[in-house]
């Protein structure tokens, strides 16, 4: 099974579940407490599925079963098992969870041309979504300080009836108007993200949201440049800073160009 399927699978039972935990989490008492235990529990697996489609996708990518014709990759047509070991010389530990983690560094040097992590670039609403998993997710599974403080701050917004992430996540996100939990809106991210990784010609703006722009002096990575004012398609090289739109609209006007982002 691919990973995506395997994703799918996981993150199909766990909206069924989510449902009946919000249901009976609604009815207050004694059930409110074993529904806001039960949604930490759920987080926790879907989170973890995500992470292991993260790492499943890299390595379909590196043996060229996902995508081959859009990321060639370097390592195609070796063994996969000598394909893991290759990735893991740089370095043991892997931090597979985007945003903040290890894999983009990684896919950039073995393609340098591109890959589909970048996808996920500047699409800031999106990744703060992901952050908060996170965050959830380690206050959860750890009991440090650091992990409690930055839920405390970051996700509960220091509000006391979200002193557990179980009632946050089983309450209405603020975010979206129909009413949604917290736990289903993060859940949904998970598939967005594995969708905008593995789909050969994803709806990103769909999947992710708006998309950040992206200011002159930026360092350009593969993938197209738009000017914001003109449409012109800005000539980048990878690594470098990015100039001004050199249009006849735009080059005379001294205005720094603000550049719009698309991913392959
Ligand atoms: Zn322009």
């Amino acid at each position: 099974m691919t990973a995506i399927a395997d994703l799918r699978r996981t993150l199909s039972s766990a909206l069924t579940v989510e449902s009946l935990i919000v249901a009976s989490g609604n009815a207050g008492g004694n059930d409110r407490t074993m529904s806001e235990a039960a949604a930490e529990g759920l987080l926790l697996s879907a989170y973890t599925a995500a992470e292991h489609f993260v790492r499943e996708f890299f390595f379909e990518l590196i043996d060229g079963v996902s995508l081959a014709s859009l990321f060639p990759s370097p390592l195609r047509g070796l063994d996969s098992s000598l394909n893991r070991s290759l990735v893991y010389l740089a370095s043991k530990k892997m931090d597979w969870m985007l945003p903040a983690n290890t894999v983009e560094p990684r896919a950039t040097t073995l393609f340098p041309d591109g890959h589909p992590f970048l996808r996920l670039k500047w699409r800031n609403t999106f990744s703060e979504r992901l952050n908060d998993a996170k965050i959830v997710r380690d206050r959860i599974a750890h009991s440090g300080e650091q992990a409690e403080a930055s839920y405390w701050l970051n996700v509960a917004e220091k509000q006391q009836a979200y002193k557990r992430p179980g009632s946050w996540l089983i309450s209405k996100s603020a975010e979206i108007a129909a009413p949604t939990s917290n736990l289903k809106v993060l859940i949904s991210a998970f598939e967005s993200m594995a969708v905008a990784l593995s789909d050969e010609v994803p709806d990103l703006d769909r999947l992710l949201g708006p998309i950040h722009p992206v200011s002159e002096g930026t360092n350009a990575i593969p993938g197209t440049f738009k000017c914001v004012r003109c449409s012109t398609i800005g000539i980048t090289t990878i690594g470098s800073r990015l100039g001004g739109c050199q249009s006849e609209t735009c080059a005379p006007v001294q205005d720094k160009t603000t550049w719009v982002y698309f991913a392959e």
